[in-house]
């Protein structure tokens, strides 16, 4: 420790202090240059006079509807994609983990956490997806960050799709791996950067999302799969809004494709979508599983998953086995709402069947005017703005639930259109 303490001293006082520029010290959060641009942002969004459309308080269960400040709107703004957040046997599961074992389980699992309900959930995941068995943490982000950050470091090149979600990103850059975006869901381009850097790499870990959640569009996972295998590369696939929504009963991008899952390395999954809870999975060989059971820092250093949410989880799992028919649902509804969108000709960019649907506006203020002008017809969706994505991608998106009527998605459509015909028109006409 002492000689590893020397070295740190010494690399630390080589450069001469004189070398180093001063800087004004920064101790207070208003001095901070990023606080200063999101105070301009917000005001910039005040002055066009419409509310502030985040942290709006929803007053009850968000389904295929939503209570704000008392008033029923109809919702395309939740994960809630099979509506089990709010299924009596989900709640119920939730509420009898919470007389039996509490609020929380007080202590990693690793060492006095553990309760039956984490391996039940574990092992009905795994047996779900098709792979050997899986490990739960307790937030979806922290997943990626975590596991991502561990099972790849220097010397190792993280390769991950253009439009990966941000959990994957701040993964890598904890890793210390190289880390290079490639185009988004272009397998070809992956190959090609491989077969010219593949070899200077002990590791390689190739990250895909399953559906890309600002799209809608997926991913083509048997191509990335021949390329993983051509390369020796690993590949994690992040089924955040592929699971429970992918493939005849849910089971995901395997499912959906008609694969055998053990060709994928890591499945990565959130349980705060389709499964009415919080948390994420890792599923996949029982070497993988073992291995972050013991060693991943998010795991080991952190509270087990709470009674209430695994065995919510649990339950809207079970619940899907029992129905699957809230999947076709959800596909019908899906495909319902974007083919009436491209009916009326509004821009869903890649969208593709899936619960995702975005409606590009491609200015900023028109998403926000929209959103606000759809609010006041009873539709809460929400805008996304720059520099969430870039301006000429600015738009709304719309999530679906199996829960929608046909009628609310008619509705929504026809106001959306409505409105957007509305202010292009104001826009053409002051421009
Ligand atoms: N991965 C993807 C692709 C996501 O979209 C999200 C969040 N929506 C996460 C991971 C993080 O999941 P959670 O919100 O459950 O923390």
């Amino acid at each position: 420790a002492d000689a590893a303490h020397q070295t740190i001293t010494v690399s630390a006082d080589a450069r001469p202090v004189a070398e180093e520029p001063a800087v004004e010290p920064e101790d207070r959060v208003e001095q901070f240059a990023e606080y200063r641009r999101l105070k301009a942002t917000m005001e910039q969004m005040q002055m066009t006079g419409v509310p502030n459309p985040y942290f709006t308080v929803h007053e009850s269960i968000v389904a295929d509807t939503t209570v704000v400040n008392g008033k029923e709107l109809i919702s395309f703004a939740s994960y809630n994609y099979l509506g089990m957040s709010g299924h009596p046997d989900v709640s119920k599961a939730a509420a009898d983990a919470v007389q039996r074992y509490g609020t929380s389980v007080s202590a990693s699992r690793l060492v006095s956490g553990e309760k039956p309900i984490h391996g039940q959930l574990e092992r009905k995941i795994a047996e779900f997806i098709g792979v050997d068995n899986s490990i739960l943490m307790v937030g979806g982000h922290a997943t990626n960050e975590t596991t991502i950050g561990h099972l790849v470091g220097e010397g190792d090149l993280i390769l991950h799709d253009a439009l990966a979600h941000n959990s994957i990103v701040q993964g890598a850059l904890l890793s210390g791996a190289r880390r290079r975006p490639f185009p988004h869901n272009d397998y070809a381009a992956l190959d090609r950067t491989l077969a010219e850097i593949r070899s200077k790499y002990r590791r390689v870990l190739i990250i895909v999302e399953g559906v890309y959640s600002m799209d809608g569009d997926f991913c083509n996972v048997p191509e990335f799969i021949a390329v993983k295998k051509r390369h020796r590369a690993m590949l994690m696939v992040d089924e955040a809004h592929s699971f429970g929504t992918m493939g005849k009963h849910g089971r995901g991008m395997a499912e959906h494709y008609g694969i055998d899952a053990r060709d994928v390395d890591i499945w990565m999954g959130t349980l705060s979508k389709s499964a009415a809870s919080c948390g994420g999975y890792i599923a996949g060989s029982n070497a993988l599983v073992e291995l972050l059971r013991y060693t991943a820092p998010g795991f080991v250093f952190s509270v087990g998953m709470p009674p209430a949410q695994v065995a919510a989880a649990l339950a809207a799992i079970e619940t899907l086995e029992k129905e699957p028919e809230r999947v076709d649902r959800l596909r019908q509804r899906s495909e319902l709402f974007l083919q009436l969108c491209k009916d009326a000709g509004l821009d869903t960019g890649a969208s593709a069947g899936t619960p995702v649907i975005p409606v590009i506006t491609g200015n900023s203020m028109v998403a926000l005017r929209l959103s606000n002008r759809l609010k006041g017809d009873g539709i809460n969706v929400q805008p996304i703005l720059y520099p969430a994505v870039d301006e000429s991608a600015a738009r709304l998106r719309f999530f679906l639930t199996s829960e929608h009527s046909e009628q609310q998605i008619r509705f929504a459509v026809e106001r959306t259109s409505h409105h957007l015909a509305e202010l292009g028109f104001a826009t053409a006409a002051s421009a």
